[in-house]
């Protein structure tokens, strides 16, 4: 009998299917000390690879777990908030009997033309979580005593925070206007929060002092959809040419990924528009299927965000392609792709039409065609911007 538990134990642990293994069971041990050595770790909602990113989490912060699975550990977060870290992003440290927590020294506010810098001086770099609706962003920094007489900002009608010690801190930011794009880093007396302010947008000129990214998918090797002879990375070339020289016109500050036919990583992408101080990015594509099948089924124009601040943008974005490209309405999507995840500048991703499809990669190899579907996407921005700030 026994034999053939640890038999049935071997196959399901080889086939990663063993339910979650309580960490309790190991001694009088309660919580694995996990340290996150990978930078922008995801915490997800789920046991897999597919699943929900509730937060991502600087090389260096700690969490605690206290159940695992063959590739995860399960992090106690809050109370009966629970998330799950893949083990090939943390490193074990130690197994206590107790969850830390720690006191923040002190949190002060500092403010410059651009931006609110929250400095959060605490010696435990814990797990971090944002939240955000359009307009108020909701940040929490776990495993934390905060006592309120430490905080050095009050009357900001912008922040509020709880009056009361706990063990996490919640920082609630909220403006009229929507969000444009906030970040975490380290500093050396812990994190320090960066939320942009709402910019002052000049009406006549809505582009003048903005920064934008322009990123044409794919390139070098990474030749992207292919169809009818057309390379996905060649088209994605020639439009964002044409969409920074037209940005540039209306006032903005425009850098591209690249500028000509090489392989750059989505992270280098990423990297670059941080090092720019990019307030908007945006990344032109063309769609493909992967059952060409359903080619008549789904075809057009199509605007993706990951972030909620981006949404809006999407949607003007979109609404001014469709009157340019007169395509089929492929709409305003949500999707977890890697340039629209980052959170510091607004993003958004264009699929301007289907490669696969003839009709349309007809004229989106059209250099009017081009030029008429950038100057879209520049007003899509114009408005965006003229009817938000
Ligand atoms: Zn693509």
């Amino acid at each position: 009998m026994k034999k053939i538990i640890i038999f049935l134990l071997i196959i399901l642990l080889q086939q990663g299917v063993l339910a979650l293994d309580n960490l309790r069971n190991v001694g009088i041990a309660k919580y694995a000390v996990l340290e996150v050595v990978n930078n922008n770790t995801p915490i997800r909602d789920t046991n897999s690879e597919n699943s929900i990113r509730m937060t991502h989490l600087l090389k260096g912060s700690v969490v605690f777990a206290d159940k695992q699975t063959k590739d995860y550990y399960r992090v106690v977060l809050d109370n009966n908030y629970f998330g799950f870290i893949n083990k090939k992003n943390v490193e074990v440290q130690a197994i206590i009997p107790e969850k830390r927590f720690d006191a923040i020294e002190k949190i002060t506010k500092s403010e410059t033309k651009k931006d609110y810098k929250i400095f959060i001086e605490t010696p435990f770099l814990a797990a971090t979580q944002f939240k955000e609706d359009t307009k108020n962003l909701n940040f929490t920094l776990f495993d934390n005593h905060f006592d309120p007489k430490n905080i050095k900002f009050d009357n900001d009608k912008n922040f509020s925070y709880p009056k009361k010690i706990d063990t996490k801190f919640q920082l609630k930011y909220s403006n009229s206007a929507p969000l444009f794009g906030y970040g975490i880093e380290k500093f050396n007396k812990g994190y320090v929060l960066s939320i942009k302010k709402a910019p002052k947008i000049n009406k006549k000129k809505p582009l003048k002092n903005i920064t934008v990214i322009v990123d044409a998918g794919h390139g070098g090797n990474e030749r992207g959809a292919c169809a009818f002879g057309y390379e996905e990375k060649n088209i994605n070339l020639q439009i964002s040419k044409k969409l920074k020289r037209e940005l540039q016109k209306k006032g903005a500050r425009v850098y591209l990924t690249r500028k000509k036919d090489k392989k750059v990583t989505l992270s280098k992408r990423i990297e670059f528009a941080r090092e720019k101080n990019a307030d908007i990015f945006l990344s032109i594509h063309q769609n493909s299927l992967p059952n060409r099948k359903d080619i008549d089924k789904k075809y057009g124009v199509g605007t993706y965000y990951y972030r909620n601040q981006s949404k809006g943008l999407a949607q003007s974005i979109q609404k001014n392609l469709l009157v340019a490209t007169k395509f089929r309405d492929d709409k305003v999507n949500h999707a977890s792709f890697a340039v629209v995840r980052p959170t510091e500048f607004l993003s958004v991703l264009v699929e301007c039409g289907y490669i696969i499809r003839k009709q349309e990669v007809d004229k989106l190899i059209e250099p009017k065609f081009q030029k008429n579907l950038s100057k879209a996407i520049v007003k899509g921005v114009e408005d965006y911007l003229r009817n938000n700030y």
